[in-house]
């Protein structure tokens, strides 16, 4: 058997899934699987259980630069069909992820850990962005303008900008990926998609679904690998117009360096250490509750996720009491069990976590629950309540990325927004309150992309995705989403 087909053979986690070949540990270039011709592969594992989930190919910088060729050669004929074609195509691709959903949720939650109800929820969301999109590439956006120039006639188009480069993290394997491509393809790009070498399965299977649903060889290929290797080529290459990247903001500020040389449109969605403010107006059961979906969906390792949590002081002992006890009463365990918390990505997320608790109770912060690894395993934490944390607290000055909440107090309107916004991250805010004038002052004076008032949930394929500060640039979702992918061209005729 060659090390191609080898890779096919349905094995392990493929032999649960109803398509096996959904399971594909391969990278998919030019609408092929492609295996590094060094034979070097990296190995994915199952964070619940340290079990080798699969290998996926540690393609070279050669091979890396080799996509780019496909992806280039692509455009003219992606670009060149007729917006309804393209929108045709997507439209298929959503049907075929849906059909899909149950295989491409157990993926996702063997290689990333997520419960499974959560792994499910993600699969539709991702697929939401395609449905968006496949509507979305049907209206390309031509500005009409009345001209300002006598004899004239003035026009606005908006094109494809070329080749987009689409780097994305493992915290959502899925949805990170179709809310890039599925704007970039719309709007006639063609992708080069470098998921997460701890989540890379999630894309190859979005992958496999795409050559089938008819997305031409080279529109959309995922290339594998050690990320340095893989995107330093797509940074210095000029072909490549857009880096659309999500991640951390280290990372966001390496590869906006590393793209000043070709300048490149860049759209960066990073980091989020969002605040979650309650006034003593709120109604206190919902702002809990929400509390709870802030700061523990996801198991904590959300960029949406609240980390400093801001209480009136009239209202903070008992929200705090509640809030701990709510908490306490998370099931956590292996993603299959479909618990509220799985495990964490990796050990330097749960050092994280001990790091930042540690640091708060040196600093004379209280846990109310948890603070510790849970017995599950090494990667499991315990949902945390960590009360009376001081400004200078590491958790109050960086994102945790885990399920450890830091709360404090506040006095007044003025303390708790100029609070929130003490941070060089801007991506959502979360405020409970029912006073209707505090809404709009605080909504307008917080300096945030999105503010989420007395509730949590509000993302979604219409709706633009994006930070303040160094929380990123551009925004995902909505017609903006795809407007990040296209040149803007002026055309003046003299028709005299
Ligand atoms: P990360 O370490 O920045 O990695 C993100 C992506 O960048 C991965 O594909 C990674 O590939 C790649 N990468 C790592 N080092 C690179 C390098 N030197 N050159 C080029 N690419 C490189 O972030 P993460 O830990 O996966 O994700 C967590 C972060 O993402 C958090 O900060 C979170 O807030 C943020 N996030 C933001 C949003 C948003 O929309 N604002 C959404 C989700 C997550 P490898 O995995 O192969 O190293």
């Amino acid at each position: 058997m060659s090390s191609l087909s080898a890779k096919y053979a349905p094995s392990g986690l493929a032999t649960t899934l109803t398509d096996p070949e959904l399971f594909c540990q391969l990278a998919h270039v030019a609408g092929r699987p492609l295996a590094a011709a060094s034979g070097e592969d990296l190995t994915v594992t199952d964070p619940a259980t340290g079990d080798v989930v699969g290998t996926i190919p540690a393609l070279s910088a050669e091979e890396s630069s080799a996509a780019i060729d496909q992806a280039d050669a692509a455009f003219a004929q992606w670009s060149g069909l007729l917006p309804q074609e393209r929108s045709t195509i997507l439209r298929r691709w959503y049907d075929l992820i849906m059909d899909a959903r149950e295989d491409l949720a157990q993926i996702m939650t063997a290689e990333q850990g997520k419960p499974i109800s959560e792994s499910r929820g993600e699969i539709a969301y991702a697929a939401s962005f395609v449905e968006f999109f496949a509507e979305e590439a049907k209206r390309p956006n031509i500005e009409s303008v009345t001209s300002h120039l006598p004899d004239a006639e003035v026009e606005i188009w908006r094109e494809p900008a070329g080749v987009a480069a689409l780097i994305t993290p493992w915290n959502f394997p899925a949805a990170m990926i179709t809310r890039k491509a599925a704007a970039a393809l719309a709007a006639g790009c063609t992708c080069l998609v470098h998921p997460s070498s701890e989540t890379p399965f999630s894309a190859t299977a979005l992958a496999v679904l795409a050559t089938r649903a008819g997305i031409p060889a080279g529109a959309f290929n995922v290339v594998t690998g050690k990320a340095p290797t893989i995107v330093e080529p797509w940074t210095a290459d000029a072909r490549v117009r857009v880096l659309s990247f999500t991640g951390s903001t280290e990372i966001g500020k390496l590869l906006y360096r590393q793209s000043a040389g070709t300048v490149k449109r860049l759209v960066m969605e990073l980091g989020g250490h969002a605040p979650f403010i309650v006034f003593a107006d709120a109604d206190l059961d919902q702002a809990v509750e929400e509390a709870v979906k802030a700061k523990f969906a996801t198991s904590g390792q959300d960029c949406l996720g609240a980390n400093r949590f801001f209480i009136d002081r009239r209202i903070y002992e008992s929200f705090a009491e509640r809030f701990a006890e709510a908490a306490a009463a998370l099931s956590v365990g292996p993603g299959s069990t479909d618990p509220d918390i799985g495990p964490l990505m990796n050990e330097k997320a749960v050092a994280k976590q001990v790091s930042h608790v540690e640091d708060a109770l040196a600093k004379g912060a209280k846990c109310l629950t948890g603070g510790r690894v849970d017995e599950n395993g090494p990667l499991f934490f315990q949902p945390t309540i960590l009360t009376d944390v001081p400004a200078d607290a590491l958790i109050m000055n960086e994102e945790t990325f885990g399920p450890v909440a830091a709360l404090c107090p506040f006095d007044s309107e003025e303390e708790a927004i100029a609070r929130a916004n003490a941070t060089e991250y801007g991506l959502i805010a979360y405020l409970h309150t029912m006073d209707p004038r505090r809404i709009y002052r605080a909504s307008r004076q917080l300096q945030f992309g999105m503010v989420a008032v007395n509730r949590t949930k509000v993302t979604g394929a219409p709706i633009p995705f994006g930070g303040y500060k160094q929380s990123g640039m551009g925004r995902e979702g909505a017609r903006l989403g795809m407007e990040e992918f296209t040149e803007v061209k002026y055309v003046c005729r003299d028709w005299a």
